[in-house]
């Protein structure tokens, strides 16, 4: 949460806050971000940082994520959002909240062939999982800025008890 440009993309930044303290209101200014899913914006106390594809289990996803996202048609759909954008140009601009009104609609099939490997994609996997390991190739990506977003607790509940469905791809 501390990365400069991880900060600017979920805009994160100086706010008034309201508290009561007793029986008196008060305000002051935190360092604050909205929630990625409702927009709420909360102090970063508040904020639960979300691994986008889920740790248990979601490796595979993490990787696949990673790769489409990396802009050498590793998948045969490559990433086209705001945050792929941003690492591919080295520019980063504040990713709208998913609140706004943003939603990228895929069907199933657009699913599956942006999370699916080319050739490319699958030489690119294996020679860097020979370079160090499986395990490394998938704890780098399950922690790379792509795959961490801010919630708040009620939006990051939710999302752990939603995958069952291809929903989350979307996200
Ligand atoms: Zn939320």
């Amino acid at each position: 949460m501390n990365d400069v440009n991880w900060r600017t993309l979920f805009q994160s930044d100086q706010r008034s806050v309201d508290y009561i303290h007793g029986l008196a209101p008060q305000t002051q200014m935190e360092q604050t971000l909205p929630c990625f899913r409702c927009g709420i914006v909360l102090p970063d106390t508040h904020i639960t940082i979300d691994h986008h594809k889920p740790q248990g289990g979601g490796g595979d996803q993490a990787i696949l994520k990673n790769l489409r996202n990396m802009g050498y048609n590793l998948t045969h759909a490559p990433g086209i959002g705001s945050v792929s954008t941003a690492f591919l140009n080295g520019q980063f601009n504040p990713v709208p909240t998913k609140s706004g009104g943003v939603v990228n609609q895929g069907d199933d099939e657009g699913k599956a062939r942006r999370y699916t490997l080319t050739d490319r994609g699958a030489v690119f996997l294996s020679a860097a999982i020979a370079a160090s390991s499986e395990q490394r190739v998938t704890d780098l990506c399950m922690h790379s800025m792509l795959n961490l977003k801010p919630y708040c607790a009620k939006c990051n509940i939710q999302k752990s008890n939603g995958l069952s469905d291809l929903q989350w791809i979307n996200d």
